[in-house]
């Protein structure tokens, strides 16, 4: 298609001048599964990649109804009003799944998305969480290309997601609730300690006591476990979402951890690290498509699942007879 490359170049030239249907269109473009857009969005990728990398990349995870929404359109908000380009994007686990959405639902965020200078995306459908993960991750270049300064990715605290965002960010902060002891306890260590920030929300009207409480005990907790960025002690903050109370703290924090981290070199260290990481997710992933795009591997698979079922093959000897037919196509 002669067309397609001069499109990409216009498309290039919009985004790069922050035009945001240029952006969303690129971002479409990215997070088509089509084969035949493979080319041109990798052209695009590639012609915006100088200009990328110059924001600053932050993660917030929480369980559903911890607050993640509100937080994120009063931190949006906030940021907008000190003349940041604000970006929103998401990593969405489960919507694969259940066919819901996190920033699926356009009445969420209206005060943010009515701001000239914020842009939201709802998370990329489709395809397992690899996949996603690399879209959300090209999308995020997209977004930086446009002069978004901020880039905020909001992902449900379930488990596997969180990983793959603290994997593309700068820094993470777990929002969560207010709660007693026991509470507390039942929190994954795990996702505690991919945390930079670890912020009690709602701590507004009669909450507000309990909501510091909490914020002690994560304050001690913390004090036993990993450090999640080597340098950095994990914070204990409390916000309210609601009434804007603490949010401009959290930003303050965000700006010394950035300082903090590009001083002693692990702000670029865990850049680089990331985008080594990256090359190896979008190879495993281009891997196991094509393994299972393969005809051979495609008619035999079912025959050899039912042998390794019965007890007639072992599973490695099944996938061995996969990998021969595999490499001889
Ligand atoms: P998400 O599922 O984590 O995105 O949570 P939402 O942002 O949708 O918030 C869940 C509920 O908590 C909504 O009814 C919000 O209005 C409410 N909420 C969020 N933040 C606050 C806050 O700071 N204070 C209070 N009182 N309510 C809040």
């Amino acid at each position: 298609k002669p067309g397609s490359v001069l499109q990409v170049d216009a498309l290039t030239d919009e985004i790069l001048q922050g035009n945001r249907s240029a952006l969303a269109k690129g971002i479409t473009l990215v997070e088509s599964n089509a084969a035949h857009h493979f080319r041109e969005a990798q052209s695009l990728l590639q012609k915006l990649l100088p200009s990328s990398g110059k924001s600053i990349r932050i993660g917030i995870t929480g369980v559903p109804g911890a607050g993640k929404s509100t937080f994120i359109e009063a931190f949006g908000v906030f940021l907008c009003g000190l003349g940041h380009k604000v970006a929103v994007l998401a990593i969405d686990p489960s919507s694969t799944v259940s066919g819901g959405s996190i920033l699926g639902d356009k009445t969420r965020m209206e005060r943010l998305s009515r701001q000239p200078n914020a842009f939201i995306r709802p998370s990329p459908s489709g395809g397992k969480l690899g996949g996603v993960h690399r879209k959300t991750r090209e999308s995020m270049l997209l977004c930086e290309a446009a002069g978004f300064d901020v880039i905020l990715i909001e992902t449900v605290g379930v488990g596997q997601s969180e990983v793959a965002v603290r994997e593309m960010v700068d820094f993470f902060m777990l929002l969560v609730l207010t709660g007693a002891g026991d509470e507390l306890q039942g929190m994954k260590k795990g996702i505690m300690e991919l945390a930079d920030a670890i912020v009690v929300n709602k701590a507004d009207g009669a909450n507000e006591p309990v909501a510091e409480k909490t914020r002690l005990e994560y304050k001690r907790i913390i004090h036993f476990l990993q450090r999640s960025t080597p340098g950095w002690d994990t914070k204990a903050l409390s916000c309210s979402a609601l009434t804007g109370k603490g949010i401009p703290e959290i930003w303050t924090v965000v700006r010394n951890f950035r300082d903090a981290v590009e001083e002693s070199g692990v702000f670029g260290e865990r850049r680089k690290e990331q985008i080594r990481d990256w090359l190896h997710t979008v190879i495993s992933d281009h891997l196991h498509f094509s393994f299972y795009q393969n005809v051979g591997v495609k008619s035999l698979l079912p025959k050899l699942e039912k042998d390794v079922l019965n007890g007639e093959k072992t599973a490695a000897g099944a996938a061995d007879e996969l990998f021969e037919v595999f490499y001889k196509r």
